[in-house]
């Protein structure tokens, strides 16, 4: 039997991503080839979490590009899963991009070799004890993969600049834009040559905001055919970003009148950058006082060295900047803890100061200690600047709960919580719409990435203003060329 892909049609295949908002992937099958659009993680249960993520529902050795629009797990954490199983083609993202996840790939190894660790010392404690074996496929299979094999996957990365048309296969072109996400993300636009009839294809997934603070607006795609679009906040507004500067500096101001420490639980990748860089604005302006601050984690330390040398992905506000040699991401008060004992001797430190530590939903990481020594003190400060997911640390610190579990003993909520939701790095839902509109795609959008209320709120906007779209399901197809 022939495969369609022999055929005269084009189509997208949504793999993952879909009605959810991790394991972004897509692959586009044309006559010729068959490029896939992201190899991201799904987040799930153990088992739940090892299925998805090694069930293909297509023929690796047959992929003749992978693109990738930016480096969070959720859209590049598959990726050395897919080079171990078998796909043997290069990988095509900015340069940026393939910095980050040099650090973000062996770091999702190393969380998933700690977890293998972990289940074995559960599976050898159950053996020695005669309870029955809980079988975990991780604790049969071993972890996705390692460190290092993370790390060797970057040898498959080929850097691409924004704007430079690059053909990919014998009929796909594609193209860069600056998604305005985070540093190096893109906004997609592939170019599928059919005889005479071209068709293009865009994908905004995921798609930034504008005036976020180091990063230049979503660039607007032009001339397309579909649109593939996310939809995290399709139902949603963002308070404007402006409310982030003001509330971090009434927060800082607040405790430090009081004497207090202020704790910031923060993602790594994108919002400690993002946090450094209106704390040096705020001392810049002499709106807050000049107490020292920290940043308490190797991942984030690291991840700053690749913006400090990325400055030409960025705002034109930053080039100019560090052209003045004042580099937002360097300065008198900032200081980058590099070992556990300087980390630790900020217990003994009683000045007020300022400590941003991951893990950003405090599941793990140097925040802990932070907060263990600080939370019960209401003279102190935890500052949360991200999404706190269900049934996290983090998650219970931003209800208040009086009483919260660290390190398996209980403490007292005594600190202040001030929670600053603005700094949001997804479009929202005006955001989405306005951009749909902009781009004028003029044979539909394939809504995805979004838990399903989000994406159907948007859909019905959509649809209430007359533009073609769809929710697809995983694994559906959808026909976008036929001759
Ligand atoms: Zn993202």
């Amino acid at each position: 039997m022939k495969k369609n892909y022999h055929k005269n049609v084009v189509k997208i295949k949504f793999l993952g991503g879909v009605g959810t908002v991790t394991g972004s992937s897509h692959l586009l099958m044309t006559p010729k080839s068959q490029v896939l659009i992201d190899a991201g993680l799904f987040y799930g249960h153990r088992e739940e979490f090892y299925r998805a993520n090694t069930t293909f529902a297509y023929t690796l050795q047959r992929i003749n590009a992978l693109v990738l629009s930016h480096a969070h797990i959720d859209h590049s954490g598959n990726i050395p899963t897919l080079l171990k199983h078998g796909l043997r083609c290069k990988i095509y993202t900015t340069s940026a991009t393939r910095d980050l996840c040099k650090l973000m790939l062996p770091d999702s190894g190393k969380v998933q070799e700690e977890d293998f660790k972990y289940l074995k010392k559960i599976s050898n404690r159950d053996r020695r004890s005669g309870r029955r074996r809980r079988h975990e496929p991780l604790s049969v299979h071993g972890p996705l993969y390692t460190q290092g094999e993370a790390l060797r996957s970057i040898s498959r990365f080929r850097p691409l600049s924004y704007g430079q048309k690059f053909r990919l296969t014998n009929d796909v072109v594609l193209t860069f834009f600056d998604a305005g996400h985070i540093l190096g993300a893109s906004v997609v636009v592939l170019d599928v040559q059919m005889d005479r009839n071209l068709l293009r294809l865009g994908y905004a997934v995921d798609l930034g905001r504008k005036d976020l603070p180091l990063l230049n607006n979503p660039t607007i795609l032009r001339d397309l055919d579909y649109l593939i679009l996310e939809s995290t906040y399709g139902g949603r507004m963002h308070s404007p970003i402006s409310e982030a500067k003001e509330k971090l500096r009434e927060a800082i101001n607040r405790t430090v009148a009081r004497n207090g420490k202020i704790i910031i639980p923060s993602f790594a990748l994108e919002r400690t950058q993002e946090v450094i860089y209106f704390i040096n604005e705020l001392l810049k302006e002499g709106t807050i006082p000049q107490v020292p601050i920290y940043v308490d984690s190797p991942l984030a330390t690291k991840i700053t060295e690749v913006f400090r040398n990325n400055i030409h992905y960025m705002h034109r506000d930053v080039r100019e900047l560090v052209q003045k040699d004042s580099s937002p991401f360097d300065f008198l008060n900032l200081t980058y803890v590099r070992d556990q004992l300087e980390s630790k001797s900020l217990n003994n430190d009683k000045r007020p100061m300022i400590i941003i530590a991951g893990s950003g939903m405090c599941e793990a990481g140097r925040v802990l200690h932070h907060l263990k020594n600080n939370i019960t003190e209401s003279r102190n400060t935890v500052l949360v600047v991200g999404y706190m997911a269900k049934d996290t640390l983090g998650k219970k610190i931003v209800d208040k709960q009086k009483i919260v579990k660290i390190y398996g003993l209980e403490y007292e909520l005594n600190a202040e919580v001030v929670v600053i939701n603005a700094l949001s790095g997804h479009a929202d839902k005006n955001d989405l719409v306005e951009y749909v509109k902009e781009c004028a795609p003029k044979k539909g959008v394939f809504l995805v990435h979004g838990d399903e209320d989000q994406t159907r709120s948007l859909y019905e906007t959509l649809n209430s203003s007359g533009i073609s779209c769809l929710m697809p399901a995983k694994n559906d197809e959808a026909l976008l060329f036929e001759k």
